[in-house]
C-alpha cells in the first residue's frame, strides 16, 4: 500500500514536470529551518486579518528583475485579503529570501516551514518570470496559512486540502505561464484556514 502511494506520487511528479511545472516543498513543524537565525523571527499568527497591513520584506540577494517581478505581484496578493506595505529594513511579517537547492533529485523552487516568518525561494529553479509570481503568491499565501489545493490525490509531498481538486495558486506544482489568479479553490482553503476570525486582536 505504502509502495503503491510512492509510486502513484512518482507518476504525478513525473507528470507535472513534463508539463513544466515544479514543485513547492511545504514543511511542518519540526523540520530544521534552512537558516538558523530564522528561529528568532516566528510568526504570531498565520491568519489574515483583512483589516490589517502586513509588511513585506525582499531578500536585495534578488537581481532587481525579480524583486521586480514580486512586488509586482503585491497587489495580487488583496484577492485573500492580504495587504501588504513593502519595507527595506527590519524584521517583518513576512521575509522573501533567497536560496538554492542543491539536491538534484528535488523539484523545489520555493519553501515555507511552519511557523517562521521567512520563506524561501531558488530563483535559478524558477523557469519564468510568471512562475517566479506564482510561487512567490503561492509561499507568502502558505505563511499567512493556506495549504497545499492539489488537482489530484496525492499531489505532493505534504497533505492536500480538504477542499477538492482542481487548478489553484496553492497546487503544489507551479505553472510557469499563468499570471497569479487565486481560483475559487484557493478562496475555499483561505476560507477554512486562512482567515482571522472576526474579533481577532493583534497581538503585536
Ligand atoms: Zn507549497
Amino acid at each position: 500500500m505504502v509502495l503503491r502511494k510512492v509510486l502513484f506520487r512518482l507518476m504525478i511528479a513525473i507528470y507535472c514536470v513534463w508539463l513544466g511545472l515544479s514543485g513547492c516543498g511545504t514543511q511542518s513543524q519540526g523540520i530544521r529551518n534552512p537558516d538558523p537565525t530564522a528561529i528568532i523571527m516566528q510568526s504570531d499568527n498565520r491568519c489574515i486579518d483583512p483589516a490589517r497591513t502586513y509588511s513585506i520584506r525582499i531578500d536585495r540577494r534578488f537581481s532587481h528583475d525579480r524583486q521586480q517581478a514580486m512586488i509586482e505581484t503585491i497587489p495580487a496578493m488583496e484577492q485573500i485579503g492580504l495587504r501588504l506595505r513593502l519595507v527595506e529594513t527590519g524584521m517583518p511579517d513576512v521575509y522573501v529570501r533567497l536560496w538554492r537547492n542543491y539536491n538534484p533529485l528535488s523539484f523545489t523552487m520555493g519553501l515555507y516551514t511552519y511557523p517562521y516568518t521567512y520563506v524561501y525561494i531558488d530563483p535559478a529553479r524558477v523557469l519564468t518570470r510568471t512562475q517566479l509570481q506564482r510561487v512567490f503568491a503561492h509561499e507568502v499565501a502558505h505563511r499567512f496559512g493556506l495549504q497545499h489545493v492539489c488537482r489530484v490525490p496525492y499531489e505532493g509531498k505534504e497533505p492536500c486540502s480538504p477542499v477538492g481538486f482542481g487548478e489553484g495558486v496553492m497546487n503544489p506544482f507551479i505553472q510557469m505561464y499563468e499570471p497569479v489568479q487565486f481560483t475559487p479553490l484557493d478562496l475555499q482553503e483561505l476560507r477554512r484556514v486562512g482567515l482571522c476570525s472576526s474579533g481577532f486582536v493583534r497581538t503585536r
